[in-house]
């Protein structure tokens, strides 16, 4: 069996200061409460590149296996496990885990656990043929989901699925989704489509602008095209009929600017989402603007157990389909680096196996 460890050892061969490096590790045995999922598909998200490289205030387990987008077959389960069978097709997304009994867990708001499990970050995750994860965190994938295509869904998919449900906009009323042409934007325009919004997109060029045509976006706003005042106009515009902008923005962008920009053309009464993480980034809205125009300015991370299955379920009815390219979990490595890079259109996906 073939596993990978990322850790911090310095290679020369690589551009990127930190290397994974692709060894044999024990396969470990599942708790009571633990499935053990033979992992056939791995997602490659930002968020694995920011653990490696320890860009974030909180500290990763060390050493650790990467990954938070695994889908796979159950294979082994504890004795407390009654809902899942082996063989089942199941995923192992960033919440691997949490105490189910403290006060946010008890209204469905694990991601906020204070004891949550994060895998690959906290805890070993799915870069790795198999990995275990608390039963009732998995993610039920429906039989008849491609492995590879379903990988994506369990973390860009249910996060700006959640981010949609967390705006409040209802069918009919538009959404902005800033940063509509990279991997997160592309499932959030057809998510918001199945949801019956009209997603208003937001990007630069010409190509990201045809992209989100393609996937079903109502309008595009250039933002190297339509700058300053214009910017503004056009984006409240793109919001027909009225003109009045949009009900909710979806903030999925990796750069500070649009974060300060948002509150200028959304709609009165209407809800900025932040999604994207730019890195030290900070968030400044005039007051007199948020009090008189009534906006609500809020952050929405990830999903619950809930969002998860309704997210699935609209790429099982084939709502959403998610762009990818395939990798050997071998050439994690090179994956990093086209990351870094910024060369990646959609989404890599590793195949274990290989
Ligand atoms: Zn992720
Ligand atoms: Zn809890």
């Amino acid at each position: 069996m073939r596993r990978l460890r990322i850790d911090d050892s310095r290679s020369i061969l690589t551009r990127l200061p930190i290397a994974v490096s692709y060894k044999k590790i024990p396969v470990q045995k599942p708790g009571p409460d633990e499935v053990l999922i033979n992992v056939k598909y791995s997602g490659v998200c930002h968020t694995d590149l920011h653990a490696m490289m320890g860009d974030w205030p909180i500290p990763t387990k060390m050493p650790l296996v990467g990954g938070h987008e695994g889908a796979g077959v159950v294979v082994a389960k504890g004795e407390l496990v009654t809902d899942l069978e082996l063989g089942d097709k199941a995923g192992i997304k960033w919440l691997n885990g949490s105490c189910l009994a403290c006060s946010f867990c008890m209204q469905a708001d694990e991601p906020l656990c204070p004891k949550a499990l994060l895998s690959g970050y906290t805890v070993d995750g799915t870069f790795q043929q198999y990995a275990v994860a608390k039963a009732a965190h998995v993610a039920r994938i429906p039989a008849e989901c491609d492995l590879a295509a379903v990988a994506p869904v369990l973390c860009a998919g249910i996060t700006v699925y959640k981010g949609l449900k967390e705006s409040g906009a209802r069918p009919g009323q538009h959404v902005a989704i800033v940063g509509a042409g990279g991997g997160l934007g592309s499932m959030a325009i057809q998510y918001a489509r199945a949801m019956g919004l009209h997603a208003v997109a937001i990007d630069g060029g010409a190509e990201k602008g045809e992209s989100c045509a393609a996937l079903g976006a109502a309008a595009y706003v250039d933002y190297t095209t339509s700058v300053g005042d214009d910017f503004v106009r056009d984006v409240r515009k793109a919001a027909a009929p009225d003109g009045l902008g949009p009900h909710a923005v979806l903030l999925l962008a990796v750069a500070e600017k649009p974060f300060h920009q948002a509150t200028q053309y959304v709609r009165s009464r209407g809800a900025v989402v932040c999604i994207g993480l730019p890195a030290g980034a900070h968030l400044s809205a005039p007051v007199f603007d948020t009090v008189v125009r009534m906006l609500t300015i809020k952050g929405s991370y990830v999903g619950n157990r809930q969002d998860t299955q309704e997210a699935l379920d609209f790429f099982r009815r084939g709502l959403v389909k998610v762009p990818f390219k395939t990798a050997g979990l071998s050439e994690l490595q090179d994956v990093y680096q086209l990351m870094r890079e910024g060369k990646i259109v959609g989404r890599y996906v590793v195949d274990t196996s290989k």
